[in-house]
């Protein structure tokens, strides 16, 4: 028996630490995708695995009717660091949960269905987030889906404005387009998206999962943008490799949520690894160091590199090199040659989510690494 959804690696990693993992010879690479940005605070940190240990030793699991102290603390720590009035947080297990319980909110609190969602956007892969996930490839084998999912042109003032109306349960949108190839989008979109939705009585639901916990230069990439949504979800970094996503609300959608649970909700030992790396993201100031080492390698990079590539687009430590198609045999040169693990945004954009502690020699690193590649 075998698995079969993963085409897996010729590369088997044992352990990690920091910035850097290691595999089953002993070979050290440079993890420059964080693993899909799950680590922000690097592999095995301190903090976390101290929090988790103690956690673990007391109690694993509680069902989730009881208060536990660790999710109580997360409440309180995630309605403190939230973009604006935010306050109320459901906890699950993965990004596509929190998009899935965010539309589920949505068309509670509204009463409407109409989803409003962009083009190269990616909300995750359960039925309800795969409807107002663009690309095709992924939906076309499961459809039907969900109906009533309008799709936009992504950054596009205009076609937002025609799409919202008075039925519009919700419009969900990445502040920077991750899988679609690191679109950032103008703050001046996201803060007319406030507007229209605002007027028209319309959820808006940032879905932060890659760019929340400090990874383009704050917390919250809706405060880069100073935007206050009605809902943002996050997962990936949010407990620093251990599985959990949120949903945060405002109160209006929070009051008339409908009805809604999930047996491992906040359970004590995810919730204390969250919660741990939120506060070491904060004390720490990571989305500062995100901001600052973020556009030192984005101006290495476009010194470096930037006449040979096709382009280069950022926000803190989000960043996609747009290679052409060349993008995984970059990616296999970079992990087989230079030892730096890096990520694909679909078949032309080399991506980069390192851990948000990195400095300057691993950019550094980085950049000779991509020069030789790209120039090769
Ligand atoms: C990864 C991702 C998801 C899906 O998260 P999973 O934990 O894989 O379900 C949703 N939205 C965005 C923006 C993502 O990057």
């Amino acid at each position: 028996m075998s698995g079969f959804v993963f085409n897996e690696k010729p590369i088997q990693i044992e352990r990690g630490d920091g910035s850097y993992v290691y595999d089953d010879s002993g070979t050290e690479y440079l993890d420059m995708g964080a693993s899909y940005a799950c680590v922000p605070l690097g592999h095995g940190h301190p903090a976390v695995h101290e929090a988790v240990t103690e956690q673990f030793e007391k109690l694993t699991y509680v069902q989730a009717s009881y208060p536990n102290a660790a999710r109580t603390a997360l409440y309180e720590l995630l309605a403190e660091t939230a973009p604006g009035d935010i306050g109320n947080t459901w906890l699950c297990n993965s990004g596509t949960e929190a998009n899935e319980a965010a539309l589920k909110f949505a068309r509670s609190a509204t009463g409407d269905s109409k989803v409003v969602a962009t083009m190269k956007g990616f909300h995750g892969r359960t039925m309800g987030a795969l409807a107002t996930t663009w690309k095709d490839k992924y939906k076309k084998p499961y459809e039907p889906l969900i109906g009533d999912v309008e799709f936009v042109p992504y950054d596009d003032i205009d076609a937002l404005e025609e799409a919202i109306d008075d039925d519009t349960a919700a419009f969900i949108v990445e502040p920077v387009q991750g899988e679609g190839g690191i679109n950032p989008a103008s703050r001046e979109y996201l803060q007319a998206a406030r507007e229209v939705t605002e007027a028209t009585g319309t959820a808006l639901i940032f879905d932060e999962v890659q760019t929340g916990m400090g990874r383009t230069g704050a917390l919250w990439n809706a405060q880069r943008a100073n935007v206050t949504p009605d809902m943002v979800t996050a997962a990936k970094g949010l407990g620093n490799g251990f599985p959990v996503g949120a949903t945060l609300c405002r109160d209006w959608i929070a009051e008339d949520y409908g009805s809604h649970a999930s047996t491992f909700s906040g359970g004590p030992v995810i919730s204390a690894a969250a919660g741990a790396t939120v506060s070491t993201l904060i004390e720490d100031s990571v989305p500062g160091n995100a901001a600052v080492v973020g556009d030192y390698l984005t101006t290495e990079l476009e010194a470096a590199i930037g006449d040979e590539v096709r382009d280069i687009r950022a926000e803190g430590l989000m960043i996609g090199v747009e290679v052409g198609r060349g993008a995984n045999k970059a990616l296999k040169q970079l992990a087989l040659n230079h030892q730096v693990l890096a990520l694909p945004a679909g078949r032309t954009v080399v991506r980069l989510l390192p851990p948000l502690t990195i400095g300057e020699e691993e950019a550094d690193e980085v950049v000779e690494a991509m020069a030789e590649v790209v120039t090769d």
